[in-house]
């Protein structure tokens, strides 16, 4: 072992190797800082005075499988251009940190392969302190994300947690990163989001969102230029909502035990994309007869499959033909849902129609709240909201959700 070493190896700079020792399998290299080498680490003046010092210990890299570890006396130094008494600063550690920049990187860097428990495990140190060094470096990185070259946004709320405990997503759709993560749902979880919006004077053009009052109230007041897209998935699970409503609506009013029977079993046959029903459970068969059955039902049914038909449509002027029509005959069926429904839409239309000007839609947020709830139930260490918040924000970056 020598100073060259020290400074090669584990990146050690400006002191002065001493001994090693070997303590219970560990490696143990005592060094100093050269009496010229200190000065204030308030002004940086070289006229200083020693007052006493305080014996350090850092972890560092491993050599093979040994841990090692650096001491050294750290000096205090009265300083006579400021006249402060202080400890004079530690280049390889950040300040009052236990273990060395180096080693910081080389968990960091382990981490990408590897679950917290896996890195603290092989490292021979505590979940808590690489997550901690987890932590540091999230917050460096993304406790101010760039918001000015934001054009295309999409934002959605997730509940997670056996709690029902929700946050709020928003996705940049150019790039995919989460932008932001708010803390609940509805207008309020957004107000930070919109301030740092502003101040950053991002020109955006198109949002992509449900029709939930509080985010079209809230788009439209803090970004009046924003184009609202109504996000399709949304728009047939609203519809899908309504088509339950009617089925137990119908089964409450059915008198005919056979009718109740068939409507029973039907609603996820109802709710099923017809492409995706299962032949060999004989499932086409058994929607035909629950449609049969059933008058209302076999309307609401077609008029959905119809209304997926709305975002296939070649234009803007195409689409907008296609929902009039839609909703006209929505409200001819008589079928008080269906009527109050296609009014839904009709209220809706610039957004839902805004999709051909703007092909843009929350899709690209459903991965990311995947990879959100499957962290949530791995992570039982997150237990610390903000932890979890800035693991949400780097989600983009990897392949496999690796924590716990
Ligand atoms: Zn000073």
């Amino acid at each position: 072992m020598s100073t060259s070493l020290l400074y090669h190896g584990f990146g050690v700079r400006g002191y002065r190797y001493v001994r090693t020792d070997y303590v219970e399998g560990e490696v143990w290299f005592s060094m100093e800082q050269p009496r010229e080498a200190m000065c204030c680490p308030i002004c940086d003046s070289a006229e200083v005075t020693r007052r006493g010092e305080e014996w350090r210990t850092f972890r560092t890299l491993p050599l093979g499988s040994k841990r090692v570890t650096l001491t050294l006396p750290v000096a205090r130094v009265e300083c006579a251009v400021c006249g402060v008494v202080r400890q004079v600063s530690i280049a390889f550690a950040d300040p009052r940190r236990t273990y060395t920049k180096s080693f910081a990187r080389y968990a960091l860097e382990l981490s990408r392969h590897m679950t917290i428990r896996d890195v603290a495990d092989h490292l021979g140190v505590g979940w808590d302190l690489i997550k901690e060094i987890q932590k540091a470096d999230l917050q460096r990185r993304f406790k101010k994300v760039p918001l000015k070259k934001l054009r295309q946004l999409a934002i959605d709320e997730i509940s997670i947690g056996k709690q029902q405990r929700y946050l709020t997503v928003v996705l940049d759709l150019k790039s995919g990163a989460v932008v932001f993560v708010g803390e609940g749902k509805g207008s309020q979880a957004l107000e930070p989001f919109w301030k740092r919006l502003r101040r950053s004077r991002a020109k955006i053009q198109a949002v992509a969102m449900d029709m939930s009052p509080a985010y079209i109230k809230a788009v439209s007041e803090y970004l009046p230029k924003a184009q609202i897209v109504f996000d399709h998935f949304h728009v047939i699970k609203l519809f899908n909502e309504k088509l339950s409503d009617l089925r137990r609506e119908l089964f409450r009013e059915a008198t005919d035990q056979r009718q109740k029977d068939v409507l029973k079993g039907s609603l996820w046959l109802l709710l099923k994309n017809p492409e995706h029903l299962d032949r060999q459970r004989h499932e086409p068969e058994r929607l035909k007869r629950a449609l049969k059955l059933n008058a209302p039902l076999a309307t609401a049914y077609y008029l959905k499959e119809d209304l997926r038909q709305l975002w296939e449509q070649p234009n803007w002027r195409a689409a907008r033909k296609f929902l009039t029509s839609w909703c006209a005959r929505a409200t001819a069926s008589g079928i008080r849902i269906l009527q109050k429904f296609a009014d839904t839409l009709r209220k809706h239309a610039r957004g839902i129609l805004n999709y051909f000007k703007f092909p843009i839609s929350t899709g690209p947020l459903e991965g990311t709240n995947n990879k959100i709830r499957t962290m949530q139930r791995q992570a039982y260490g997150f237990r610390d909201p903000e932890f979890f918040k800035l693991k949400i924000y780097a989600i983009h970056e990897t392949r496999f959700e690796l924590v716990g």
